[in-house]
């Protein structure tokens, strides 16, 4: 095992920069992140120019690797196809399953279904950088992992406003009441103690006796 010793180094410290993880969190977690995250590496060293095609899985444990993540369950299906060309890769990411999100109404979990598609381009370059849609890459690079790229577009695929609405499913009406009680006991706590108007009249003559 002492042979892949340097190769396990240099994967690590890819991660721990790649998925902004500290250097102490990222030993805890390397073996967890290279288990779900692995599959997401496409060998491009050798690839012959054409168009290839590949399949992965989006599931808890590859949530549970990125430290913050907004999702945590989901089901989805990826299938890339790429296209190499000479001077550039072409990728389109083809997502259907479901993400679980919560409701902004009940907060509730609930299952939305996702059916995506997102391209990508990939140029070869000296100096390894990412920007919106196009990611760069060395020439001699000898894989690339999609990870950090499908969580992304699984992100962005979240609606500005996720209520059961969009699964036309119904609130859960427990919550509800327990919500506006809550609310309305903040309410009164926060107000300013109210005098009704007679009373006010009663204190002025009160004082003007
Ligand atoms: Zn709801």
């Amino acid at each position: 095992m002492l042979g892949h010793a340097p190769f396990c180094f240099a994967k690590k410290l890819y991660l721990c920069s790649r998925f902004e993880l500290s250097e102490r969190r990222c030993s805890q977690k390397f073996y967890q992140i290279m288990d779900a995250l692995l599959p997401f590496s496409i060998p491009v060293s050798g690839l012959k120019e054409g168009v290839h095609r590949y399949a992965f899985q989006v599931d808890e444990a590859f949530f549970a690797a990125f430290e913050g993540s907004l999702l945590k369950r989901a089901a989805v299906e990826v299938d890339l196809e790429l296209d190499k060309r000479p001077s550039l890769l072409l990728l389109t990411f083809r997502m259907q399953g479901w993400i679980e999100v919560e409701c902004d109404r009940c907060l509730g979990a609930f299952q939305l279904p996702l059916e995506e598609e997102h391209e990508l381009m990939v140029k070869y370059a000296e100096e390894v950088s990412d920007q919106a849609e196009v990611m760069y890459i060395r020439r001699d690079a000898f894989e690339l992992n999609l990870a950090k790229q499908v969580y992304d577009f699984l992100h962005l695929s979240i609606p500005m406003h996720t209520t059961h609405d969009l699964v036309e499913q119904a609130c859960d009406p427990e919550m509800l009441r327990y919500l506006r009680d809550t609310e309305e006991a903040e309410e009164k706590q926060t107000k300013p103690n109210d005098i009704p108007a007679e009373g006010v009249w009663d204190a002025l003559k009160d004082i003007f006796k």
